[in-house]
């Protein structure tokens, strides 16, 4: 059978799709780079925002006009919403992510493939074709943010034992994997759900110890429970120097509002710890303007503070209510023409920090892992590829270099992205 994967929203769908993908390999399937070529289309949902949601609705509709033959959703909205086979032309199954990891063995009816050692992980074809592979840790979260949807979507916090995680991470970097991105809904959260009171801490140390990984990458980290072991990780130059911590605001006010366990005060105190201890850390963010309630003032002060953190990059929401959260229920609805005005302003802010934390690089030499290499007429290849610092780096080879680490000296910044040579 011929399945192409498709996903929306955070690299946690990411890392499951790529997991569900191995399953099919390893049952003897092909994963194939465009529905048309399709016999089955599965699409892991979003509704983190209503435009994740409508995304997720046109992947689909996309899928059949493509052809496919039948389309699975599973995902976020797929849970929330889970009569979409009836709305939606061609889909066949709603799977809820209570039951995802079972789709290959609900399917293929031959649970013993998946007791197997797993098959030397390879990147997705196609638009989703990544050299880092996504690797997922964690589900679910205990906490109760009243604008998340995700929490509704995903149930309470789920760690994946610490020999599973390595499993994954081995057979990633036997497929040739360099980077590998942990992943979770609420990552910092690992190990709260197990005996012993281990933490994320333990898990990055041990998968350290145990695994040839040559970059580590955590992915969203919430801001609150990380403590000074969790920074002296970063002793092993393995463990890749960015941090995103969503803030979501910077207002005290609707910090509280939102029932985050931070406060712009204990937020400014966890930037200091980590930049004290990773020199050159890139630290980058999420931002939410318009939520409920949300003064002048409010908006201002989080402006300020969001100026003051000088974030390396940020994404900003405009505040949409996902049915089923304590903030739709909320009052004191922000015109959309205020939050369009206020998300612009905020990017602006995002914009300017982020374009002065990348020219403070120029003159540095800095590890690039090449995520994609285009043959020239000349022969020679363009190259573009990300520093460990979440900078985004052209150069040019005389080969493919693609998936390879370089030093790569930085000459110049334009457009977002910086342009340097390879020095070894
Ligand atoms: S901590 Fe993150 S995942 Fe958990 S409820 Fe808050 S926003 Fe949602």
């Amino acid at each position: 059978m011929k399945v192409f994967f498709d996903t929306v929203g955070c690299r946690l769908n990411q890392a499951e799709i790529e997991h569900l993908a191995g399953d099919f390999r390893a049952a003897g399937h092909d994963i194939v780079d465009t529905p048309e070529r399709a016999d089955l289309v599965i699409i892991n949902t979003c509704a983190v925002t209503a435009a994740a949601a409508s995304d997720s609705r046109q992947k689909s509709r996309q899928a059949y006009r493509a052809g496919a033959a039948e389309i699975i959703l599973t995902g976020c909205l797929a849970t929330l919403e889970p009569g979409l086979d009836g709305q939606l032309p061609g889909v066949s199954r709603v799977v809820s992510n209570q039951n995802k990891a079972q789709i290959a063995a609900m399917l293929l009816g031959r649970e013993e493939y998946f007791d197997l050692e797993p098959l030397a992980r390879t990147p997705l074809p196609g638009a989703r074709k990544r050299t880092r592979a996504f690797i997922k840790v964690q589900d679910g979260c205990d906490n109760l943010c009243t604008f998340c949807i995700t929490r509704v979507a995903r149930g309470k916090a789920v760690s994946t034992p610490k020999e599973i995680v390595l499993r994954e991470i081995q057979a990633a970097v036997a497929g040739g994997v360099q980077e590998v991105v942990l992943s979770g809904v609420h990552l910092g959260s690992w190990g709260i759900d197990m005996e012993g009171n281990v933490t994320l801490t333990d898990l990055v140390r041990y998968i350290l110890a145990n695994s040839e990984v040559k970059r580590l990458r955590l992915s969203s980290t919430e801001p609150w429970g990380l403590d000074e072991r969790f920074f002296l990780l970063w002793q092993d130059q393995r463990i890749c120097r960015h941090l995103h911590l969503p803030l979501q605001s910077g207002s005290a006010g609707v910090l509280k509002r939102m029932l985050r366990h931070t406060t712009p005060g204990d937020f400014r105190q966890l930037v200091a710890t980590a930049r004290k201890m990773i020199p050159g850390v890139a630290i980058t963010t999420d931002i939410i303007v318009g939520f409920p309630g949300e003064t002048e003032e409010e908006f201002a002060e989080s402006l300020r503070f969001v100026e003051e953190m000088e974030f390396a990059a940020g994404h900003v929401f405009k505040y949409s209510a996902r049915p089923g959260t304590a903030a739709s229920r909320l009052p004191g609805r922000v015109h959309g023409k205020v939050a369009q005005e206020r998300s612009r302003l905020m990017r602006e802010v995002l914009q300017r920090s982020a374009a002065s934390y990348t020219e403070i690089h120029i003159g540095q030499a800095l590890e690039v892992l090449w995520e994609t290499a285009v043959e020239q007429k000349n022969g020679n290849w363009l190259l573009h590829g990300l520093t460990d610092n979440y900078l985004e780096v052209n150069g040019l080879a005389d080969s493919n270099r693609c998936n390879k680490i370089d030093r790569v000296k930085i000459r110049s910044h334009t457009a977002g992205n910086l342009a340097g040579e390879i020095i070894l």
